[in-house]
């Protein structure tokens, strides 16, 4: 994978051998996830090996993109001194692993643990990446009240 360049104000992702499925996934909008071949156990972040059974073998699945905000902290200097600050959260994802990304579209007296949230796969200071951002009033609930 031919490396790339840094120009935009966001550090771009460096993929190495256990999540270059996940950046390929965002770069087609998918939110991957992967279960161990051995015993199913789904995880987040990748590493080599299964926590649980010691498995090496994964199973790449693809998540729902939904969840819930768990925590989360403003980072007022994120990459660079000059940067606008962004919302770094913790999201309880609905499969039930934990994904550190970034809140948008939302003010920060908004948020509140269990926060409904989505993942969108905007460009952000010219790289793609993963950001969850509320769940539209209409789009999932619709009809319940
Ligand atoms: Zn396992």
């Amino acid at each position: 994978m031919p490396r790339t360049v840094f120009t935009g104000s966001t550090v771009p992702p460096a993929p190495g051998r256990d999540d270059q499925y996940f950046w390929a996934g965002v770069a087609e909008d998918r939110l991957l996830g992967r279960h161990c071949a051995g015993c199913s156990y789904l995880q987040h972040p990748p590493s080599p090996m299964c926590p649980r059974c010691g498995s090496v073998d994964w199973v790449v699945t693809d998540l729902a993109g939904t969840g819930s905000v768990y925590s989360w902290v403003v980072s007022q200097h994120p990459s660079q001194p000059d940067e606008d600050a962004r919302i770094v959260a913790l999201i309880e994802l609905d499969e039930g692993i934990r994904m550190v990304s970034n809140l948008r579209g939302v003010e920060l007296a908004d948020i509140h643990p269990g926060m409904r949230v989505e993942v969108g796969f905007p460009e952000v200071g010219g790289v793609k990446l993963p950001q969850f951002s509320p769940v539209r009033e209409n789009s999932q609930h619709e009809g319940r009240r």
